[in-house]
C-alpha cells in the first residue's frame, strides 16, 4: 500500500467517530474553531535518521531548523501565523550531549525567526538512529483558512518561488557534495511564514498548500480535493535545474496555490510590492474529465516519462 493509500484507510477507519468539531486528516493541517472568528491549526512532521537526514551530510543546528520549519510550512500553507510547537526527540547515546544541544539551537533560532513558542514535548532515548516529532500549532482567521478543497474551474495555479534546487541539492549530498548551494538550500528550508499569512488574508486566493513532494504530486492533492482537473505549463516552471527536479523532487516548501483569473494580475502586482519576489503562474484548473495533471509544452500536450525520481 502506498503512503497516500494508508492515510485514507485511517481516515475510513476512523470516519465513524465524533469528529469532536475538528477538521481532521486531509489537509496540510487539522483546523478547530475556538470562536471569535478564529481556528486553531495542528500538524505534525517526523524526521528519521538516514531516511530524511544523514548526521554525516548536515550539522544538529541545520536539522533542527529543518524539523521547525517544516511543521511552520504546514501553517503558512493553511494561512495561518504558527504560535507554538511540541518537540519529541529519540536520542541516540551518542547524541545526547553536544549534538543535542547544537539541534536545540538551530530549533530555537528557527523558532524566533517565525515567533513559535515550544510549549512542550518528550525525550526519551532511541536504540536505533535519531527520530524527531514536531507537532506545530498556529492560529488563523477563519475567513483566511486555505484549503485543499477550494480550487474552481478556472483558477490559475502559481507557485511563490524557484522549484527544484532542493532536489538538485539531494543529489549533490548522496554523491558526496554536500558543499554546494543546492545542497545547502536542500539542508536549510525557509518556510514561507509571511507570504502564506499575506496569501491568506487575499480573498482571491482559493486554494493553497505547500510543496513537500513536488507539484506533480502536491498539484494532484489539490485536484482530488477540490474535484477539478489541472493543466500544468512546463515551460513556465521556475527553475535553474531541470524541470524533472522542479515537479518531482519535493521539499521545496514552496506555496502551491489557486487564484480567481480575474484577480491574478493584480494579485502578482501587490505581492512583487509586498515582497519584492514574484509569483509564478504555472498552471490553470480545469473540468474534473482528466484523470491526471494534463502537462504542457507551449500549448501542446506532452506525456512527460518522469519516473524513478525519488525523494526522502
Ligand atoms: P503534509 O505533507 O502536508 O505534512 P502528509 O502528506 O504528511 O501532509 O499527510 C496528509 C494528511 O494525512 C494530513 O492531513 C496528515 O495530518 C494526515 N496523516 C498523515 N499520516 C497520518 C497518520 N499516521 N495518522 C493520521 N493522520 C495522518
Ligand atoms: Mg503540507
Amino acid at each position: 500500500m502506498t503512503e497516500f493509500g494508508f492515510i485514507d484507510s485511517i481516515r475510513r477507519a476512523f470516519g465513524s467517530l465524533p469528529d469532536n468539531d475538528f477538521e481532521g486528516i486531509g489537509d496540510d493541517c487539522a483546523v478547530y474553531p475556538v470562536g471569535g472568528g478564529e481556528s486553531l491549526l495542528f500538524t505534525s512532521d517526523m524526521l528519521n535518521e538516514n531516511v530524511h537526514f544523514l548526521r554525516s551530510a548536515a550539522s544538529a543546528a541545520e536539522i533542527g531548523a529543518k524539523s521547525l520549519s517544516v511543521n511552520v510550512s504546514d501553517i503558512a500553507a493553511m494561512g495561518g501565523r504558527p504560535i507554538a510547537t511540541m518537540l519529541s526527540l529519540g536520542l541516540t547515546e551518542d547524541a545526547v550531549g553536544e549534538w543535542a544541544e547544537e539541534f536545540m539551537r538551530g530549533y530555537r533560532d528557527a523558532s524566533e525567526r517565525c515567533g513559535a513558542m515550544l510549549i512542550g514535548g518528550d525525550t526519551t532515548i532511541s536504540e536505533s538512529g535519531i527520530t524527531i516529532s514536531v507537532t506545530a500549532i498556529g492560529r488563523c482567521a477563519d475567513g483566511n483558512i486555505k484549503r485543499r478543497s477550494d480550487a474552481s474551474v478556472g483558477d490559475i495555479v502559481f507557485v511563490n518561488g524557484m522549484l527544484g534546487a532542493s532536489a538538485a541539492g539531494l543529489k549533490d549530498i548522496l554523491s558526496g557534495h554536500t558543499d554546494t548551494a543546492n545542497a545547502r538550500v536542500h539542508r536549510n528550508p525557509v518556510p514561507q511564514t509571511e507570504q502564506g499569512l499575506w496569501l491568506g488574508g487575499q480573498p482571491c486566493v482559493h486554494a493553497m498548500m505547500d510543496i513537500s513532494d513536488g507539484v506533480a504530486s502536491d498539484l494532484l492533492h489539490i485536484m482530488k480535493a477540490s474535484g477539478v482537473g489541472a493543466s500544468v505549463d512546463t515551460e513556465r516552471i521556475p527553475t535553474e535545474v531541470s524541470v524533472e527536479e522542479a515537479v518531482c523532487g519535493g521539499e521545496d516548501y514552496k506555496l502551491l496555490f489557486t487564484a480567481d483569473p480575474l484577480s491574478a494580475a493584480d494579485l502578482e502586482r501587490r505581492y512583487r510590492e509586498r515582497f519584492g519576489e514574484d509569483i509564478y503562474r504555472i498552471g490553470r484548473i480545469t473540468g474534473p474529465d482528466r484523470s491526471g495533471i494534463v502537462w504542457l509544452d507551449n500549448g501542446r500536450e506532452v506525456s512527460p516519462d518522469w519516473h524513478g525520481f525519488s525523494h526522502f
